[in-house]
């Protein structure tokens, strides 16, 4: 019985370019997306930096891999891992990022305060992104870093990654996460294991919290209406860590999903499992 499969999947395996082996994740060399690098059996590990951050390898039998988040804000064209050998040499790694264009949307929020927050919200919103930035560029060493999420929520994608979004006509940051709608009050899932860093409530972003799954791979769960973890608490994929709500800057109840690897904000779709249907 077992040989019946056993050959289609040498076949597959073989035809198969090698990260496909090592990483079951969808490699996207585009702004927003994720780009794997085979690197020189002499790589040290430790040394790979993308724009002054340190990036996430991983290692097959044969290989070993840089795996490297793009930000929605990396130009296309060539760009460059800094990288050295073990006995300390420099080693040029060059890759290529093509171009994406994301479309526009454009959103009214009716409490204006959200849009264009008043001098007093300035202070507290200053505060916040420090502790926001600092939970997503947050690095710890992990050998086996879940690289395959589920869905942390069931519940159609209302609002995709990477839109350029305006707020009452006005031009905003890009959307940075992925947004799945859900009832106040449905249950939400880690979609990997991990540690939380750090739980919070913010002026846009509402009840949120942040786990972190090694090697600078952070999540980030938005708006929720209830809190069910604690900082420094280990998590087990699909282990409930709060309930969507519509607490921040929103229009209805949904999870805003955001997902951070080495520092850049990626489209957390590349880690889920294809879907039937294209949208939902
Ligand atoms: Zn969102």
């Amino acid at each position: 019985m077992m040989r019946v499969h056993f050959l289609p999947l040498l076949v597959t395996l073989i035809l198969l370019p090698a990260w496909c082996i090592a990483l079951p994740m969808e490699h996207a060399p585009v702004p927003g997306g994720i780009v794997v690098i085979p690197l020189p059996g002499d790589a040290d590990p430790a040394s790979i930096r993308f724009g002054g951050k340190r990036v996430m390898t991983t290692q097959t039998d044969t290989s070993q891999y840089a795996v490297v988040g793009l930000a929605l804000g990396v130009k296309p064209g060539t760009h460059y891992l800094e990288a050295r050998t073990v006995t300390d040499k420099p080693l040029r790694l060059s890759f290529q990022v093509t171009d994406k264009q994301y479309e526009t949307q454009h959103i009214t929020i009716k409490d204006k305060r959200k849009v264009t927050p008043e001098k007093r919200d300035m202070e507290r919103i200053n505060r916040e992104s420090k502790t926001i930035r600092a939970a997503l560029r947050h690095w710890s060493d992990n050998e086996a870093v879940p690289l395959r999420f589920i869905k942390p929520v069931d519940g159609p994608y209302s609002s995709p990654f990477g839109l350029r979004r305006f707020f009452n006509e006005q031009p905003r940051k890009p959307h940075s996460g992925l947004d799945i709608a859900a009832p106040e009050g449905t249950p939400i899932r880690a979609p990997a294991a991990g540690t939380v860093i750090d739980t919070g409530d913010y002026f846009f972003n509402g009840n949120t919290v942040f786990i972190d799954h090694g090697q600078g791979l952070v999540t980030m769960y938005c708006h929720l209406s209830r809190i069910d973890v604690k900082p420094g608490q280990a998590i087990t994929s699909g282990e409930p860590i709060g309930l969507v709500g519509m607490t921040g800057r929103v229009t209805g109840p949904h999870l805003h999903w955001g997902v951070s690897l080495n520092d850049a904000r990626v489209d957390p779709m590349l880690f889920l499992p294809a879907e039937k249907t294209a949208k939902q």
